[in-house]
């Protein structure tokens, strides 16, 4: 996927040229001249990476760093510094910027920061959603790119229904589904009548992650109702 930078910067020739270098690396660039409008394009949530500017009119950088980290702390953000500002690159890494460049700066080596911002990113941003792909509930967890379900350091072997069928309950958990929620949404279908199919599931499916366990068990019948799984 193509990345978007979003540069603020007010002297319009180094914006120029910066915009010209980056897309010629084939990212795409949106040009801010001044803190404010900065801001407001930073927060908008659909930019991987920000070449900021400290001196600029409307907002300086350091307080549209400071705003940006308070709503996103994992957006690569490289200051642009003039020479002799070393208060300014102390404070800005401070804050929570990735990195700095003095101007006047090489652009390649501009370009590799870049590069090595993002890729940073993309090594956190992957393992964040790993632990999103963690599913879990009092000591049993599913893990959803593995389809691997553990109780209590046991791995458990379900069926592909049966695996479906209890990533829908967790997903619920603490409330309760109707028979009729279950074959709609795990089976897939409306299904008017007989629901007695999903009986039969349950009872394997406990049979699989409650069998044995002296605790009260995940899944509990709310009778006449349906069933609930519940985190104690
Ligand atoms: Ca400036």
């Amino acid at each position: 996927m193509v990345k978007r930078i979003l540069v603020v910067e007010d002297e319009i020739q180094i914006a120029k040229i910066l915009k010209l270098e980056l897309e010629y690396e084939g990212y795409e660039v949106v040009v801010a001249n001044n803190g404010k409008f900065g801001l407001e394009i930073a927060l908008q949530g659909k930019i991987d990476l920000m070449l900021l500017d400290i001196m600029l009119p409307e907002m300086n950088g350091i307080e549209v760093l400071r705003r940006v980290r308070q709503e996103n702390e994992l957006m690569p953000i490289i200051l642009l510094t003039a020479r002799n500002m070393t208060m300014d690159k102390v404070r800005g890494l401070d804050l929570g910027a990735n990195d700095y460049m003095t101007k006047p700066f090489e652009m390649e080596e501009l370009l590799a920061r870049v590069r090595s911002c993002l890729r940073q990113n993309e090594i956190i941003t992957n393992v964040t959603n790993h632990e999103e792909d963690l599913l879990s509930i009092r000591d049993l967890s599913i893990n959803m790119e593995t389809r691997e379900v553990i109780r209590a350091n046991t791995s458990i072997s379900l069926t592909p229904k049966e695996f479906d069928l209890l990533v829908y309950l967790i997903s619920h958990k603490n409330k309760i589904v109707t028979r009729e929620n279950i074959i709609k949404d795990v089976w897939d279908y409306d299904y008017e009548g007989d629901t007695n199919v999903i009986d039969v599931f349950i009872w394997h499916l406990r049979k699989k992650i409650d069998e044995g366990y002296t605790s009260p068990p995940i899944i509990q019948t709310v009778r006449g109702v349906g069933y609930i799984v519940k985190e104690n």
